[in-house]
């Protein structure tokens, strides 16, 4: 085997030695507030099921009947003969959830990013992104071809500056270029906050457009739970909104909402779109149902959970005087450092039955090891005592 497998070992044994080895953990119970691994019972906060849909009957039973009208597959690519009722339904429920004209979903949040950043900019054009977006949105940019722009996270002077040099500089003498700006709204990793009216305000200035991910926002900001573009009232004046219907949602899936015209350009140019066999009808089902579910009362019961869940972690942290942000997100995360040593204190809480995998690189930056606490609706009381119990040991 031209010593393939010698040479991977050789790339593991890097990996370890540098603190930075991953492996996968079995869990053999559904996601919820408890998992099982390895036989044992431990108090999960690691999930991005922040409403406790992912599990929840009404999704299930949605699930279930798609499964059993349309099938386990869905056949082909949504442009050859996958686009089944579920994704139609579904993508109509986005769009008035979302308050757009349209919507188009991809199988997952990851394919969504690669795809439509990819149709809307080519390699005469510039991308101006935030230094911390995920790795979906890093991915696509890079895959554009476009000109590549990093600000400084969150930081509109330097937002400002690379918007100056798109339109002024090399780029720009032989043709306007596209100029896309790309952020996140809640930062999926520390859980801060674009400040997304200020950059609406820029990108109007300097004639280019907006492409935000709320994955971590739907289902939580905003008077009907659609995400922070809501919350801060700039909906219709951002061009792309992006996000996945694997997280608050429950299910499974990206999605784009945007303007008819948005959608139709992606259809016939994002490649993860078309060159990919569509979703399995469950998981548009699931996502149209936890849509719907999101939309009532009960979506809103269990977004107040989450809020007074976090602010009751937050008040045990500042008394065990661990650091924590200040601003309010589900995402709290607690920040180590160096790699090993988060590694360590996994553990050790893995043993007082508390389930927190360390976030390491190329996740989050070397030396920025956190353990990145999320807190969901299936969560009690109870449980985040117990957790802050176990990081007071
Ligand atoms: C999870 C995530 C994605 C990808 O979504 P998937 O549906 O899981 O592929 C994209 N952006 C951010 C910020 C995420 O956290």
């Amino acid at each position: 085997m031209n010593h393939f497998n010698d040479e991977l070992a050789n790339d593991l044994a890097d990996i370890r030695a540098q603190g930075l080895l991953r492996q996968l953990r079995r869990v053999d119970s559904a996601q919820g507030a408890r998992v099982t691994i390895d036989g044992r019972t431990l108090l999960n906060f690691s999930s991005n099921d922040y409403l406790g849909f992912a599990n929840h009957p009404l999704l299930k039973e949605a699930a279930i009947k798609a499964t059993e009208q349309f099938g386990a597959g869905s056949g082909a690519s949504r442009l050859i003969c996958g686009s089944l009722a579920p994704h139609h339904e579904l993508e109509e429920a986005l769009a008035n959830f979302k308050g757009t004209e349209a919507a188009l979903t991809f199988s997952t949040g990851y394919a969504a990013a690669l795809g439509a950043i990819g149709a809307l900019v080519g390699k005469d054009d510039v991308i101006v992104l935030d230094k911390l977006v995920h790795a979906s949105i890093i991915d696509g940019a890079r895959m554009s071809g476009a000109h590549l722009r990093v600000f400084a996270h969150n930081n509109l002077a330097d937002l400002e500056d690379k918007l100056k040099w798109a339109t002024q500089g090399p780029c720009a003498i032989y043709r306007t270029p596209r100029i896309l700006i790309l952020t996140e709204s809640i930062f999926s990793m520390d859980g801060d906050l674009a400040p997304l009216r200020d950059i609406v305000e820029l990108k109007d200035r300097y004639g280019a457009w907006l492409m935000i991910d709320e994955a971590h926002a739907t289902g939580l900001f905003g008077a009907g739970r659609r995400g922070l573009a809501e919350a801060c009232e700039v909906s219709d004046r951002i061009e792309v909104q992006m996000g996945t219907l694997g997280k608050a949602l429950g299910a499974s899936g990206g999605y784009i909402c945007g303007s008819r015209a948005l959608i139709d350009v992606l259809v016939n140019r994002a490649r993860s779109f078309i060159f990919s066999t569509a979703p399995i009808p469950a998981a548009a089902a699931g996502a149209k149902a936890g849509i719907e579910l999101l939309q009532s009362n009960e979506g809103e019961e269990r977004r107040v959970r989450v809020w007074s869940l976090v602010d009751r972690l937050k008040n045990a942290l500042v008394a065990g005087r661990w650091k924590v942000p200040v601003v309010q997100s589900a995402i709290i995360p607690i920040i180590i450092g160096d790699e090993a040593a988060a590694v360590d204190l996994t553990a050790k809480l893995r043993e007082r039955d508390v389930f927190i995998p360390a976030i390491r690189y190329p996740t989050v930056a070397r030396g920025a090891a956190r353990l990145r606490v999320t807190l969901t609706a299936s969560h009690s009381n109870e449980d985040v005592d117990a957790l802050a119990a176990a990081l007071a040991m």
